[in-house]
């Protein structure tokens, strides 16, 4: 396995929307494993393919590992089949946006389905912290971050809070 550098933002690959995984193959086996190595030594809950410059639809997230509950999961091909209409803010960070945190309000509960990396179709409702997170990664699939889900107020002062 290996460590991949991580994308900061303003790059433009993590404005782009990232294409179809398709047949799990062996090289997406790969990319998965280097992707929760990278995620694990950010270190970082959830991780997206475009953020380390591999413009395919897959991400990894593990919501609970910093509180001692390993739980790596491999998303290929995502899906949102329903969100909830009750929205919930929380703070959220970014490893292609280190030292900004930013408040986000998004559905509290999602039900999504994927490609597993053997292949096979899983469907799952996520919530709380796990379903902000792969809300995220899912919007860095599409080339969304943080930043493009902010008020222009509350985007300028993330951005000068950036820049500094
Ligand atoms: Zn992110």
């Amino acid at each position: 396995m290996t460590l991949r550098p991580i994308l900061r933002w303003p790059d433009p690959r993590l404005s782009e929307r990232a294409a179809p995984v398709g047949e799990v193959t062996e090289a997406i086996r790969l990319q998965a494993a280097d992707m929760l190595e990278t995620m694990y030594a950010a270190p970082g809950r959830g991780l997206a393919a475009p953020q380390i410059g591999v413009m395919n639809r897959l991400f990894v997230m593990d919501p609970t590992w910093k509180d001692g509950e390993p739980a790596p999961e491999v998303l290929i091909d995502p899906q949102v089949l329903w969100a909830s209409a009750d929205l919930e803010a929380r703070d959220e960070g970014c490893l292609s946006i280190p030292g900004i945190v930013t408040r986000v309000a998004r559905p509290s509960a999602v039900r999504l389905r994927w490609t597993t990396l053997e292949g096979e179709t899983q469907e799952r409702d996520f919530t709380g912290f796990a379903a902000a997170c792969a809300q995220h990664e899912l919007d860095h699939l599409d080339g969304i971050v943080t930043l493009d889900r902010l008020s222009s107020e509350d985007r300028t002062r993330a951005l000068a809070e950036y820049a500094a």
